[in-house]
């Protein structure tokens, strides 16, 4: 027998009809190209996003239709994803930090048809649009005086293409399976691979990121969304933002130290999102200028681990909640969070840290496991380690064109390329990414440990481990450390700092200073060039 209740499709225009009719008058408040900070409301961006549907309809764009967006995070970036998403259109987010060959190997590979750009990357796209001849015409998101001469094929001044269309247009209507969003992660071996998001896991995604035991977004909280939207669906807060009528504060190209202090200041934001290195930029910025954070409660942690100087500064200097999450691309993104549930309330501090630290726990929509190398279910005793599994409706079944064959075993599993332990209570802990874990005579040492460990030296703005060829053990760690300006440290120095605070043979074999770590197009540390870099280091004990 079936309910009785209504089939409403779970499509992602709702969401910002819901956020019009109930909190027209919550802002959107966005820092433009030209530095310029602008505002509009939830209201009129949804009016706008309607004529923007019209306008497309008018250039032929129709369900299916794949439309790139190069653009940070601001207001226009958001009223193009909902006139594509009201239509049936595709919104694929082109991360701007890629090279130019994947940058080229994606647009193709999706068969965009138009691509909307930011001023920024009029530049990029003039000298490598010959080589997307796909892409029929593009449209740049700027006002109509800043609108630049360009070679750009079919160029268009954004605000033109709103004011071509008009609010009496068709939104939804069709399956809520219908694909939404495309954003390709280049996490895997060989080419990017498309993540093609739906109508339903994205609303799905934004209810449960939404929810109080994940990220808590509520009415009532301001929200500095640094996390890119071109950054798996700026980790939900573009659906769930709306649903739940969060006020939004959007950075745009400025994510440097000051420039975040002057929005979360300026702005009074309650909650802000990002990855580790935009806040030890911010902490820098802070210590440097004995600035506080008067009106940040919590921030969300996220992309790679947290590390525990960051939590601890953020508990005991400023009084801000971090909130560590864990996700990937293909989990839409939100795969766990870590919060002080009523087991770890009492404990005494340091305990209670332990636990937040981690990763912490999966909503409803994502089930998770770890198995040996044979596939069998390790133990949840916070000991073994073995290789992240994830299934639910918000992991992917397989990328955009078939790319990379069969992604699931035969129960729907995912395989992460994550290694992690489950405790008893549930906490989920990443000990590496697979190709990461430095594997030292039979045993195995975690990169992110370590490099956790030795964050906490007063001299280290950033640090990076990974393993080198050792005749005896196999493999053994090589620190590599950023110090912070006008901080001076030797070697042994860290060395000495490690002893006691990790096992005896996890100590680094040696330490190098660098001047900065080669960095992915989603922030993160990339280990790939790392290695690269020092294939041919040779480690005093080797
Ligand atoms: P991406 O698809 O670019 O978001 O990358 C996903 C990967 O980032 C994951 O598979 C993890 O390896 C890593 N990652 C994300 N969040 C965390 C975290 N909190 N701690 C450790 N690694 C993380």
């Amino acid at each position: 027998m079936l309910g009785l209740m209504q089939d409403w499709p779970l499509t992602c225009d709702k969401i910002i009809t819901h956020a019009k009719i109930n909190y027209p008058e919550r802002e959107i408040i966005s820092r433009q190209v030209s530095g310029a900070i602008t505002r509009t409301n939830y209201g009129e961006v949804h009016d706008r996003a309607r004529r923007l549907s019209s306008a497309l309809i008018k250039r032929g764009v129709k369900l299916g239709d794949r439309i790139g967006t190069m653009a940070w995070n601001n207001a226009r970036h958001f009223e193009t994803w909902y006139g594509l998403i009201g239509i049936g259109a595709i919104y694929h987010t082109l991360n701007p930090r890629l090279f130019p060959e994947q940058l080229k190997y994606i647009v193709n590979h999706a068969d965009d048809r138009m691509i909307f750009l930011d001023l920024t990357f009029v530049p990029l796209l003039e000298a490598h649009q010959d080589a997307m001849p796909g892409v029929k015409s593009f449209v740049i998101m700027c006002d109509r005086d800043e609108m630049p001469k360009t070679s750009l094929r079919g160029a268009e001044c954004f605000e033109d293409l709103i004011d071509d269309g008009d609010e009496e247009v068709q939104w939804g209507g069709f399956d809520e399976n219908t694909a939404c969003g495309l954003c390709y992660t280049s996490g895997t071996t060989g080419n990017p691979k498309g993540v093609l998001y739906s109508h339903r896991s994205n609303t799905l995604m934004g209810m449960t990121a939404a929810m109080g035991s994940m990220m808590n977004v509520t009415g009532s909280d301001v929200c500095l969304m640094v996390v890119p939207m071109f950054h798996a669906n700026a980790w939900a807060l573009t659906f769930s933002g709306p649903m739940a009528g969060m006020k939004l504060v959007m950075p745009g190209p400025f994510m440097d130290g000051k420039s975040i202090y002057e929005l979360l200041d300026g702005e009074k934001c309650s909650f802000s999102a990002a990855v580790p290195t935009v806040w030890l930029m911010l902490l820098n910025y802070l210590e440097d200028n004995k600035k506080k954070l008067p009106y940040l409660n919590s921030v969300l942690i996220g992309g790679s681990a947290c590390p525990r100087s960051i939590m601890e500064t953020f508990d005991k200097d400023f009084g801000v909640q971090v909130i560590h999450a864990w996700g990937m691309t293909e989990t839409s993104p939100l795969g766990t969070i870590s919060q002080v549930e009523p087991e770890i309330a009492h404990l005494p501090y340091e305990e209670q840290l332990s636990y937040r630290l981690k990763q912490g726990k999966p909503p409803l929509i994502v089930e998770m496991k770890i198995t040996d190398e044979a596939g069998n279910e390790l133990p949840r005793d916070g000991v073994a380690s073995g290789i992240l599994k994830v299934r639910g409706p918000g992991v992917s079944k397989a990328y955009f064109g078939g790319e990379g064959g069969d992604i699931l075993d035969a129960d729907g599993w995912f395989d992460t390329g994550d290694m992690a332990s489950i405790d008893p209570l549930g906490y989920m802990q990443i000990t590496d990414r697979s190709k990461d874990v430095i594997k030292s005579g039979g045993e195995w040492i975690s990169s992110i440990d370590l490099e956790n460990a030795a964050m906490g030296h007063k001299a280290a703005a950033e640090c990076a481990v990974i393993g080198l060829p050792h005749p005896k053990w196999d493999e053994r760690p090589l620190l590599i450390v950023v110090l912070k300006k006008g901080q001076k440290a030797k070697a042994k120095d860290f060395q000495k700092f490690l002893k006691g605070k990790i096992a005896k043979w996890w100590m680094p074999d040696d330490v190098v200073f660098v001047d900065e770590l080669p960095h992915g197009p989603t922030g993160k540390v990339s280990k790939l060039d790392l290695r690269e870099q020092f294939k041919d280091y040779k480690l005093p004990t080797a």
